[in-house]
């Protein structure tokens, strides 16, 4: 018996439950990974316990002297996986979080009310680039900035950087951004960066889905050709649940003081030195061959779920990926991502809907994401990556005849009908 066991039976069960779905289910969300034991071990270590507000060797808590030992490895580890030489770069290892570590990031570049431009959320872009409605300012990154998000090309699915760059042309923003949370194909930095100067504008980069990948060397590098880059650690790179802000060391501009000064004392108190600690194991085994191999196999398998789906007849977002995602059109099935994501949940198959491309609502998205990050964790190959898109075409076109059946296009009139269906309960045993 474990001492979580021996002390509280109701949340050691929940853990194993949670265990034994991640491992024995078909986990196929893009941000999400299985983590190694040993970065597991370090999250749950007693360095939670430690208050260590400020940086290594300047810090406003006594008793740091291995708090700051381990800071300074997890810093060295981060340079270390990304090639980065440390006259050049820096990186600040504090952030609680992907969401967290943007928003120090802007806090850093720019102004309160100054102007910013990412890629639209509808379009693929995250909440915290400064996603904001028609009717409503969603984001942080939206209410205290002046935000104009681009788009993607609604037939190609593609960035249109033509748009970007006249629309910049007109919005003169002080940071560009660059980086999403669902887009399946490459980023053109050079392209970026050059918007980016015509109006003497910051570059930022939120790699955080791809930073496996370029640690692995399966996606290109926006190191050359951006200010800031900002990750989580916790999707490709397979580490805990936290925020890396990378910053370029330059002698007429201070973005170190300003980086870290924006984390702690402006967004952040004191750090989570668990989650450092597992950030520096994870980042060690990113440094690995072994690690270079996973991602690899990470794009193949990707690449692999997408020639199935299209085999059998689907349409993809950009016809198909060059990265860890993949997102499925349904709109030509007349399906929404909501009815296929509800269908792969009873099976215990993990996805999650989408907005693709030309979406009237991002309420009710036409698509889904899938991610290979997960079961490449769990050693998954083409071959096996041929069963799963078989297994997600057999979940939709049980959609297909229950959403026929009931008559109605309605989720709770769906989701009613889908009770007691044999086909579903046969595709939960085959999975
Ligand atoms: N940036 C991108 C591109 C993301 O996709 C996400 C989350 O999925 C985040 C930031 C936010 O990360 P977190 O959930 O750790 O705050």
């Amino acid at each position: 018996n474990t001492p979580l066991e021996k002390e509280d039976q109701e949340v050691f069960n929940i853990i194993e439950n949670e265990k034994l779905r991640e491992w024995s289910g078909l986990e196929l969300i893009a941000s999400e990974n299985l983590t190694s034991q040993a970065v597991i071990e370090a999250n749950g270590s007693p360095l939670t316990n430690k208050y260590s507000e400020g940086l290594p060797g300047a810090r406003y808590y006594g008793g740091n002297e291995f708090i700051d030992e381990l800071e300074l490895l997890c810093r060295k580890r981060a340079l270390a996986a990304f090639n980065l030489n440390p006259e050049q770069w820096g990186v600040n290892v504090q952030p609680y979080s992907g969401s967290t570590a943007n928003f120090a990031a802007l806090t850093a570049l720019i102004q309160p009310q100054d102007r910013l431009m990412g890629l639209d959320l509808p379009s693929g872009g995250h909440l915290t680039h400064g996603y904001q409605t028609n009717k409503k300012k969603i984001s942080s990154s939206s209410i205290y900035f002046q935000s104009m998000p681009y788009q993607v090309d609604q037939t190609t699915g593609l960035i249109d950087y033509q748009r970007l760059e006249e629309n910049a042309a007109l919005f003169r923003p002080k940071l560009l951004i660059c980086g999403a949370s669902a887009y399946p194909a490459e980023w053109d930095y050079a392209r970026m960066r050059k918007i980016a100067d015509q109006h003497g504008a910051y570059l930022m980069c939120d790699m955080a889905h791809i930073s496996g990948l370029i640690a692995g060397e399966q996606a290109l590098s926006p190191f050359d050709f951006c200010d800031v880059v900002t990750t989580t650690t916790h999707k490709t790179l397979r580490g805990p649940r936290a925020g890396l802000i990378f910053f370029r060391r330059d002698k007429n501009d201070d973005l170190e003081n300003r980086v870290n000064m924006a984390v702690f004392p402006s967004c952040q108190g004191g750090p989570h030195n668990n989650t450092i600690a597992a950030i520096a194991v994870a980042l060690k085994q990113a440094a690995s061959p072994e690690f270079k191999a996973y991602a690899k196999q990470v794009r193949a398998n990707a690449k692999k779920l997408g020639e199935v789906l299209v085999g059998h007849g689907y349409k993809l977002a950009t016809g198909g990926t060059v990265n860890h995602l993949v997102l499925w059109d349904l709109k030509p099935q007349k399906l929404t991502g909501s009815k296929v994501e509800r269908i792969c949940d009873m099976v215990h198959i993990t996805i999650n809907k989408n907005s693709i491309a030309g979406d009237k609502s991002a309420v009710t998205p036409g698509g889904v994401r899938l991610g290979s990050s997960a079961l490449t964790s769990r050693s998954f190959k083409e071959e096996d990556m041929v069963k799963v898109g078989d297994l997600l075409h057999r979940a939709v076109q049980i959609a297909l005849k229950v959403q026929e059946q009931c008559g109605s296009k309605m989720m709770k009139d769906f989701v009613a009908a889908l009770d007691g269906n044999q086909e579903i309960a046969q595709l939960k045993k085959e999975v």
